[in-house]
Order: C-alpha cells, then sequence, then structure tokens
C-alpha cells in the first residue's frame, strides 16, 4: 500500500534533488530481537533453506563492500569486511544456527538471533579488547543476515533502481560505505547541517535532510515515491505529476547553472576591485582528489585525516600514511596540502580501537587532547609520517580542537624530537613543519593574539566554533535551529581571529561548512579572511560570487553585520548583497 501525497518539512543538509522510490534502512548495529516462533516439523527443511539463502546474498554484499572499499582506498580499511566475511561462514557460528532451526524449532530469526547473542556474550567476555570488539562484529553479521531474511534488504544490494533512503541515523562510517550507483540521496530522523554525515553527503554530492519524524521510516515502503529536495529540507511522498515534473525541472535548472559556473574555474576568484581570496577544497578520502583537481581549487585546506582511519580493524602505520600523504602532495604539485592531525571524537571515529566511550564526546578527549594524552603514540606516528612526506611538495599541518598555547607548545617539542629522531635513523625528512591550528573553540579565537606567534596560520572551524559558542551539540537536530554562522557572538570571534592573524603577519582560512554558504560569503570576505575551503563541488558558485562583489562592499556589509544584535539581520544584509551582485546563485 503506497501513502497518499503529502509534503514533510524537514531539514536540508546536502544540496541537490533526488527523485525515486524508497530504501528503508535498518540499522545493522541494532540486532532486534525477533519473535520466538516455533516451527512445525515439516517446515525445518524450507526455513534452512531460508537461512542458507540469506547467508549468501550476506556474502555476497560484504565481498561488494570489500572490493568498493579496496577500489578506493587502496589501504586496509577493508579488513573489517574480510573479518565479517569469515563470520558469515564460521562453522561454529553457523552450526548453531542451523541446530536452533534443526534441533529446537525455531525460525531462522530467532535462531539467528540467540546464535549471535551467544557468541557475542562469548566476545565481550574476554579480557582481550580486540577480541571484545568482535562481540560487535558477530551482531553487525547477524543484522545484515537478518535483513536478508527479511523483506527488507538492505542498502547495498539487490536494487534494480537508485534509491533514496529513509531510516533513523546513518553513521560517518555507514554513510562512507554507500554505494553512490545505488542511492539517490538520504532522509534521516538525526543529525545537522553539520554532523559529518551531512559533510560526507555533501561530498559524495547526495542529497541529504535530516530532522525527519521518527515515525516516518515506519510509514513508508518500497513501493512508495519520494521527491527530496536538498535545497529546502521538503520531502514529498508520492507526488502528482505536476509537482514531479516542476522538480525535475528544478534539478536540470539547477544542473544547467552549475555546468555554466564548471566553465568558469579558470578565471581568478577576485573581487571586482581586484582582492584575491583563495578557494580551497576540504577532502575526505584521497581518493577525491582528482575531483579537487578539477574543481580548480587551489589547494586542499582540509584533508580530514579520520576517514584514514574508519572502517579497518588496524591503525594506519607510518608506511601505509606516508604513502597517502605523498600521493596527495604529489598531485597538488605546488599547490599546499593542509593535513590535519587527526580529529577523533564528537561524532566521529569513537570506536575503543582509538579511544574510551565518554560521555560527552563533543566535550572529551577530542582532537589534539587524545594525541597529548592517552594516544601520544597515535600523534607521533603521524607527525613522522608528515615530517617525512613533506619533502614530496608543499605540505601544511594543522592541529584540531586546541584550546589552550601549552598544546601547540607541546606539540612544537614533539616535533623537535621526532626531527631528530628520525635524524638518527637516517630517514628523509623536512626540517620544520608548516604549523597552524584550528580555531574552532571559543577559547582559541579570544586568545588568537597568543597563539598567533606561535604559529604559521589559522584554520578556522566554524562547524565547532558555532557548536561550541552557541552550546549546541551539532549533531542534534532538535538544536540544530540555533546553528546560526552569522550569529554577532561568531562574528566577532571570527573578527579577532583575522586581526591577531594580521598583526602577526599570518593568513586565516575558514574551512567549516559556512565556507560554501554563498549567503554568508560577502561576510568573511569581508571580515578580511584570505582563504575559503569547502567541498570542491561548492567552488564555481563561491568563485562566481567573488568575483561578483567588491572588496570595498564586503567590508562595508560586514562592518554593518558586526553590529547586528541578532543573526538573522547580520545573514539579511549579506544576502542583500549578493542578491544585487549575482541573483543567479541565489534562485535554485
Ligand atoms: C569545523 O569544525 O568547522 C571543521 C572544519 O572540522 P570538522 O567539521 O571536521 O569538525
Ligand atoms: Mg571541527
Amino acid at each position: 500500500m503506497t501513502q497518499p501525497t503529502q509534503t514533510i518539512q524537514a531539514i536540508a543538509v546536502s544540496p541537490g534533488i533526488a527523485i525515486g522510490r524508497v530504501l528503508r534502512l535498518r540499522s545493522h548495529s541494532h540486532l532486534l530481537e525477533p519473535e520466538p516462533h516455533k516451527l512445525e516439523p515439516g517446515e525445518v527443511e524450507s526455513e534452512l533453506n531460508r537461512f542458507h539463502a540469506a547467508q549468501e546474498l550476506t556474502r555476497k554484499q560484504l565481498t561488494e563492500l570489500r572490493e568498493r572499499l579496496r577500489a578506493r582506498l587502496n589501504s586496509q580499511d577493508a579488513d573489517i569486511f574480510e573479518a565479517h566475511l569469515l563470520l558469515v561462514d564460521d562453522k561454529m557460528f553457523v552450526g548453531a544456527v542451523e541446530k536452533g532451526i534443526r534441533e529446537d524449532l525455531y525460525t531462522a530469526d530467532y535462531a539467528l538471533y540467540q546464535a549471535a547473542e551467544h557468541f557475542a556474550a562469548v566476545f565481550n567476555g574476554m579480557e582481550d579488547e580486540y577480541l571484545r570488539e568482535r562481540g560487535s562484529d558477530i551482531r553487525d553479521v547477524a543484522a545484515r543476515i537478518m535483513d536478508n531474511l527479511s523483506e527488507a534488504h538492505n542498502h547495498e544490494i539487490g536494487l534494480d533502481d537508485r534509491r533514496i533512503i529513509v531510516g533513523s541515523s546513518l553513521s560517518p562510517s555507514e554513510t562512507a560505505q554507500l554505494d553512490q550507483s545505488k542511492v539517490l540521496g538520504f532522509a534521516v530522523e538525526t543529525g545537522s547541517a553539520t554532523c559529518h554525515t551531512a559533510i560526507l553527503a555533501r561530498s559524495m554530492k547526495l542529497p541529504a535532510v535530516v530532522g525527519i519524524p521518527p515515525e516516518l521510516p515506519e510509514s513508508l515502503s518500497a513501493a512508495d515515491k519520494l521527491i527530496l529536495d536538498g535545497y529546502t529540507g521538503k520531502i514529498i511522498i508520492n507526488p502528482d505529476a505536476r509537482t514531479e515534473e516542476a522538480y525535475r525541472l528544478k534539478a536540470e535548472a539547477a544542473g544547467a547553472l552549475y555546468n555554466k559556473l564548471e566553465q568558469e574555474k579558470a578565471l581568478r576568484p577576485e573581487t571586482t576591485d581586484g582582492f584575491m581570496i583563495q578557494l580551497a577544497a576540504n577532502l575526505d578520502t584521497p581518493e577525491k582528489i582528482d575531483e579537487v583537481r578539477q574543481s580548480g581549487a587551489c589547494g586542499i585546506g582540509l584533508f580530514r585525516t579520520e576517514y584514514l582511519f574508519m572502517n579497518r580493524l588496524k591503525v594506519p602505520d607510518e608506511e601505509e600514511q606516508l604513502d597517502v600523504y605523498k600521493n596527495l602532495l604529489v598531485a597538488s604539485g605546488e599547490h599546499p596540502v593542509i593535513v590535519r592531525t587527526l580529529d577523533v571524537g564528537g561524532d566521529k571515529l569513537n570506536s575503543n580501537l582509538y579511544r574510551a566511550a565518554e560521555q560527552n564526546p563533543f566535550l572529551g578527549l577530542r582532537g589534539i587532547r587524545l594525541g597529548l594524552h592517552e594516544r601520544r603514540d597515535l600523534l607521533e606516528t603521524q607527525l613522522r609520517a608528515l615530517l617525512r612526506a613533506g619533502i614530496y611538495g608543499n605540505l601544511r599541518v594543522m592541529l584540531p580542537m586546541v584550546s589552550s598555547v601549552q598544546e601547540v607548545q607541546d606539540v612544537r617539542e614533539i616535533l623537535d624530537q621526532l626531527t631528530a629522531q628520525l635524524d638518527r635513523e637516517g630517514k628523509e625528512h623536512v626540517s620544520r613543519l608548516s604549523l597552524g591550528v584550528m580555531i574552532e573553540t571559543p577559547a582559541a579565537a579570544l586568545l588568537a593574539d597568543r597563539f598567533a606567534p606561535l604559529v604559521d596560520f589559522f584554520s578556522i572551524g566554524t562547524n565547532d566554533l558555532v557548536q561550541y559558542t552557541m552550546a549546541i551539540d551539532r549533531s542534534n537536530e532538535r538544536v540544530a535551529y540555533l546553528y546560526r554562522p552569522t550569529h554577532p557572538a561568531i562574528l566577532e570571534l571570527i573578527r579577532r581571529t583575522v586581526e591577531a592573524a594580521r598583526q602577526n603577519n599570518i593568513w586565516v582560512s575558514v574551512c567549516g561548512q559556512v565556507a560554501a554558504e554563498v549567503r554568508v560569503v560577502p561576510l568573511l570576505v569581508g571580515l578580511g579572511v584570505h582563504e575559503l575551503s569547502m567541498p570542491p563541488a561548492s567552488i564555481p558558485m563561491v568563485r562566481r560570487a567573488i568575483r561578483s562583489m567588491s572588496m570595498h562592499e564586503a567590508e562595508k556589509t560586514a562592518q554593518e553585520a558586526l553590529r547586528c544584535s541578532n543573526s538573522s539581520d547580520a545573514l539579511a544584509l549579506s544576502e542583500a548583497l549578493v542578491r544585487r551582485c549575482a541573483p543567479e546563485i541565489l534562485n535554485i
């Protein structure tokens, strides 16, 4: 049964329009207890067959996933699926399920649930941390098989057409695994524009919305058709033909504008009165380097190295990291590549392979804190790889989640030790790394004048700066309405940061999501930011905005915005300038 036509307003987090049928997502990490139905003895054989068919399908999906990750990441990230594949065929595990069906006359679902819970409990009781983690692998694999036992197939398989995923949540690591050839976009309950799932969606060019009503996924079936508008956050369920046509035209118009703007990639991103703003790309996975080059970016303004560490069983070692950084540097030629040291924590990479669970991970041992305290080994390995990679290009390194000057001094000390160590080992390396800090805590922004003499650059991470200044969890859709980068408090922190940089002759970039928001670009330019770093797909639009305005107008607008009392007034001033000089980019 399909639903009647209905419109739902959610929160837009990744632009674009998707039109297609629904794929309901079931979280693999939650293995729900099925009803313990008993079989009639005559049903045993067909139930065993059903289990074996689901097992076979799971094997196929996992092999596909492993191959896809191998092709993408040329690393051991695929290991995790290798381990899952072994579990699918594990004799003890499979034997226990078969016994449950054959001897206890349980349905395949219940027998599978029981076997998974039994083995998960055994692993969880082990002392070795590595083996304890395998407990969640068992549940993960069982949940996949369970999906394949039921009608609700999961998102990687058997689809003959591309679908729109609708579900409760998608973690960054699940999003990284989505097969773009089978997924049109997604609508989930949890998240916000700056959560890492949304950041990945933009990088994968998948339209996405968050904040859907919790009951929506359950109320839809594969027969329902959706329009998902990643510009406005609207979802239209089973649209009529006229509405669908209107959205198809909107998608075409957006595509045509994008193609037109792409033709301008060789043009300098400078204001009409000749001030150049560097436009750089944010990169999450190294294989996207080609997209970066095609976008006309002046280099990589933020390489989020967390994704090198995601979906794998082993931490990447120094040689593997060296290889990745070297390849990026070589591919970027003279252009700068800013590599951010591992920013574990918050909504990223909370696997206990890296850190213990915390009640408030956004306020916990995140980013540079982890490297300086509990996991010095991770920081040192990464810095050694970076010192060695530096000889291959224009490398800059930046530190995430900095909140006190001591942290920078500590990293400098470690760098000195590592340099001496590499000398002793006779390994080639740069003698000095260009070092910057992310300005993403209010403390760092307020003390920018103390940080500036110690570093070579600042990069303002507005995603976190807004989170910590406004006291809102960036992954919580219920406070997403408070995510306002034009809030006067944020503008004031940016102003102070730029001022401190100017007085110390260092440069400032903005690498948070706001750098790609054309309505806000006049304020960033007018406040004196030198570089904007964003997903490659956003560069053409921002270039057009910059080339259409003068620095004089942008500065005037920014000064006025700084005097505003609330974010909407400041945004209105900025948007008015874009509307005057480049209305075409606001018309989507
Ligand atoms: C930021 O906080 O703005 C930023 C760019 O870093 P991340 O989104 O990875 O936390
Ligand atoms: Mg951040």
